[in-house]
């Protein structure tokens, strides 16, 4: 089996607060800091989509661009750009931490890319230019 893996990096800004109904104010805020501002506030944050599978005999490729383009535009894009993370029914009972919407994106892309005979390897979301989160699927 050739198994190669195709990477592609893509671009959404989206508001969200860090706080959960589960702490009190005063610990939300002890917890999250400033994130936990009433406010919210925003990020760019950067998504890596990295694909594996057998590259076919006839394309030479994992998977086609333009596919994985209209998928992620369709499932990640449309839903969370420009968006308040806090208000997608995904975080009515998660906080929106990076670490959530990592897990968020990688759920609504598996299925899709399944579809296409590509395994969604992992989800790399950089949040600032110092802070990034994966998730790779249940382990
Ligand atoms: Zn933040």
């Amino acid at each position: 089996m050739s198994v190669a893996y195709f990477g592609r990096r893509y671009t959404f800004s989206a508001a969200h607060r860090l706080h959960t109904e589960a702490l009190t104010a005063e610990e939300n805020q002890a917890t999250y800091g400033k994130c936990n501002n009433p406010h919210g506030h925003g990020h760019n944050y950067k998504v890596e989509v990295l694909c594996g599978g057998q590259v076919d005999a006839e394309t030479g490729m994992v998977i086609n661009m333009a596919k994985l383009d209209e998928i992620v535009k369709r499932v990640v894009m449309e839903r969370f750009d420009h968006m308040n993370l806090n208000r997608d029914e995904i975080f009515e009972k998660e906080v929106p931490t990076t670490e959530n919407l990592s897990i968020a994106v990688y759920d609504l892309l598996e299925p899709k890319l399944q579809r296409e005979n590509v395994r969604l390897e992992k989800i790399r979301i950089e949040e600032t230019e110092n802070n990034f989160f994966e998730y790779a699927g249940m382990k």
